[in-house]
């Protein structure tokens, strides 16, 4: 029979294709711009996107299963050392050895209210027991985070910024979190938006000097490089806790296209900040439309912005009608709200059109 832990746990509803939506609207592809998935606007880096070609002749043969050059590059750039870097098929994969390693029933996972989905999914699939935690103006109320350990807790998540709110828990939060975080807790701080902060409360040192060794860091190449289509994360942790997650790994998660072109964006800092001023001009463009217009919305520190615009799924229905796609909030149990990924500045634009439009026809 089935593992018990699949009767509750439903089946994750991705978004429909560009062009199915595309069909269903009656426009053409090209015409639909989707701000759903806090996707990179600008695309791939073009170093990257070089690089990738010039791997598909060897497609032939499996990549490199310990993606050798690649972690070599990142502990680099990061300051640490390779064994200190695990890689996962898109961060999602990192959560998942996590999963297989520390959690099984009995055991409890602490989250916050408005977490990011897949921490309770993977803790439910495992059997563990999901503590969320109410937010506090939507972001990680860490401090109650904290209280809400027991003896049985063995994960807790934050993702700092927090997706799917943009929220940014304060540095002095953090440092208490981690100074506080009991030993047999495994902190993961989900970093996957930290490219785009102007001042990150930076970790890393944490971790070169060896200090905390039940802290996770998680980063991606799916945010800030413009490379989600390439399903490629990676932890930072003391080289035990790596080796512990590296048992759960299969060998060829990494493929040679993600090695190449991961390998590339890293050193394409042009397009890194190409893509961070776009985001902050986006952001900056948005809240102050939502501010102006008296639209409540929880302020962004991530590529992407929470707005509360009443029936969520209808605005939502309205808006692809119009060829925009972003996210609904219903799921997140925030059905009054949807998120929207920053577009280029034209994509902004249209998206405010459209959303102007399909609200006023509510009146
Ligand atoms: N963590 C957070 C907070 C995210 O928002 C996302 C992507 N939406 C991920 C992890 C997973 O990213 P990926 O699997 O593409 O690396």
């Amino acid at each position: 029979s089935l593992n018990p832990a699949l009767q509750t746990l439903p089946v994750y509803q991705p978004g429909r294709p560009i062009e199915e939506v595309a069909r269903e609207v009656g426009l053409p592809a090209s015409d639909i711009i989707k701000l759903a998935s806090n996707e990179n606007p600008l695309g791939p880096s073009p170093a990257a996107l070089a690089a990738m070609q010039r791997v598909l002749s060897n497609l032939h043969l499996y990549p490199d299963g310990n993606a050798f050059y690649l972690k070599q590059k990142l502990a680099e750039k990061l300051g640490v050392e390779t064994g200190n870097v695990i890689l996962g098929n898109g961060s999602n994969e990192i959560i998942e050895f996590v999963g297989h390693a520390m959690m099984g029933p009995g055991v409890d996972v602490v989250v916050s209210q408005y977490c990011f989905a897949i921490y309770p999914i993977m803790a439910k699939l495992f059997g563990a027991n999901v503590i969320s935690v109410p937010a506090r103006d939507y972001g990680h109320d860490l401090p109650a985070m904290l209280k809400a350990i027991k003896p049985n807790t063995r994960v807790m998540f934050v993702a700092n910024p927090n997706n799917p709110t943009g929220t940014l828990a304060s540095r002095e939060d953090v440092v208490n979190l981690i100074n506080q975080v009991p030993d047999h807790v495994l902190l993961v701080m989900d970093e996957a938006y930290i490219e785009f902060l102007p001042e990150p409360v930076d970790l890393l040192p944490l971790i070169r000097r060896g200090q905390k060794p039940n802290l996770l860091l998680m980063r991606t190449f799916s945010k800030i490089f413009g490379l989600a289509g390439l399903r490629l994360g990676y932890g930072i942790a003391q080289p035990e806790l790596i080796t512990a997650l590296e048992k759960v790994r299969q060998p060829f998660n990494i493929n040679s296209i993600a090695q190449a072109g991961a390998l590339a964006a890293l050193d394409d800092a042009e397009h890194m900040s190409k893509t961070r001023q776009n985001n902050a001009q986006g952001l900056q463009f948005l809240e102050h439309a939502f501010r102006q217009l008296g639209w409540e919305f929880v302020p962004s520190s991530a590529n992407f912005v929470l707005v509360k615009v009443g029936e969520g799924q209808r605005v939502f229905n309205d808006l692809q009608k119009l060829g925009v796609i972003v996210r609904p909030m219903g799921g997140y149990q925030l059905p009054e709200w949807i998120r929207i990924s920053v577009g280029t500045a034209q994509e902004n634009s249209r998206c405010l059109a459209s959303l102007k439009q399909v609200l006023s026809q509510k009146c």
